[in-house]
């Protein structure tokens, strides 16, 4: 007999196929049968069901998250030297993309207590070459998209949300009004990797937009530049979701919602037992957006951090540091960095940040040993 204490993961998604299981088989069995490996009808019932889940005009679903990061920039028409500006405190995918269209990443610092970049911070990085902002909407929650958007208008700029991290959540602009993640800027992207928090069983991206010039570039470069077969009008890519992860997904989106209160529950659950010790910062939540925890990520002073890994680690308990290095120390992007300068915040959560498991698989009886876990660290 297992107990829910035996193997705990960061992501359970063993646990979580087991309780779509017949649903899941049944769609991966129809794509065999059915053979329409490529473009089966299953992609356009997942485009048009995401469309509606997000209330946004157009889903282009591509091969995965940073090819539609890739695919997003390629559509913008920007001129290398181009700069766009992107946190420096995220994953890779975000700025290598920009790098290899020869565009200019400029790294920015972020709010020590949200993680993402803020309209204040973005400001200072502008120039006459900026073209684009890529926010991400980090851990789970948005980047403050209404100011943002206002700074990229008055300066002519475009923005890319990277949503690969915040599918489900919502931000509340100042008259009350709420739009999903992902929806607001000209262009978003999100990455179905198993373990995010709409994951398919393999690779799989979307991008999102409102402007429907915008969309029928994104169609046209997603599939090899052409609008009609053969006849290829752009220097395109072959990103594809593939049928059957389109059919993967069309099981699991109705359970988003789930998944994500599943999430909050877990984060909250955390936060009443780790609250108020010292050396220990829980999660700050944004003003104006829900969060979908991708992540549940704690701040613990510097000196301890290795300690408390390796406590947890004695117990059974996963945990993992996103991110630990800043993007400008990574050797792939020194070229685009002065020797020697460094920001702040980012070098602090690159010391200080440490995620504990969370999934939506988790009971009571997990939790509370997890964070009984983490707090006798503290008050040992
Ligand atoms: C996962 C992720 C991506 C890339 O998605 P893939 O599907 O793995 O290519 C991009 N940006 C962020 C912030 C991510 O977390």
């Amino acid at each position: 007999m297992q107990t829910a204490l035996a193997n705990i993961q960061m992501v359970d998604l063993k646990g979580q196929y087991q309780k779509i299981k017949t649903e899941i088989d049944a769609a991966v069995l129809e794509c065999m049968v059915s053979a329409q490996f490529i473009q089966g009808p299953q992609v356009k019932e997942f485009q048009l069901a995401l469309e509606e889940y997000l209330g946004v005009k157009h889903v282009i679903p591509c091969a995965n998250g940073t090819d539609a990061l890739q695919i997003a920039l390629m559509a913008l028409g920007l001129e290398p030297g181009d700069e766009v500006i992107v946190p420096t405190f995220t994953y890779v995918a975000t700025a290598e993309v920009i790098g290899l269209l020869r565009l200019t990443p400029v790294m920015v610092d972020v709010d020590p207590n949200t993680f993402n970049i803020t309209a204040e911070i973005i400001e200072k990085a502008i120039t006459p070459r900026t073209k684009a902002i890529v926010p991400v909407h980090l851990f789970g929650q948005c980047a403050d998209m209404e100011p943002i958007m206002a700074l990229a208008e008055k300066h002519g700029l475009f923005v890319i949300e990277d949503n690969a991290q915040a599918i489900g959540a919502d931000y509340y602009f100042s008259n009350g009004r709420k739009q999903k993640a992902g929806t607001i800027a000209h262009i978003g992207s999100t990455s179905f990797f198993p373990s995010k928090n709409l994951g398919c069983y393999g690779d799989g991206g979307a991008l999102t937009t409102n402007n429907d010039a915008l969309a029928e570039k994104i169609r046209i470069i997603a599939n090899h530049g052409q609008r009609k077969k053969y006849y290829h009008e752009v220097l395109g890519v072959n990103s594809r979701l593939d049928t059957i992860q389109a059919a993967i997904l069309n099981v699991k989106l109705p359970y988003l919602d789930q998944y994500c209160a599943a999430r909050q529950s877990v984060a909250s659950y955390y936060d009443q037992n780790l609250k108020g010790i010292t050396g220990l910062k829980i999660p700050a939540r944004a003003a104006n957006s829900t969060h979908v925890f991708h992540q549940y990520t704690l701040q613990v002073a510097s000196h301890l951090r290795s300690n408390l890994i390796a406590h947890l680690a004695n117990h059974g308990i996963p945990s993992m540091i996103y991110y630990p290095v800043p993007l400008y120390r990574q050797e792939a992007f020194k070229i685009y960095w002065e020797a020697g300068k460094s920001l702040p915040v980012t070098e602090m959560l690159c010391e200080s940040v440490v995620s504990l498991p969370i999934h939506t698989e988790m009971d009571e009886e997990l939790l509370s040993f997890i964070a009984e876990t983490v707090a006798s660290f503290f008050n040992k």
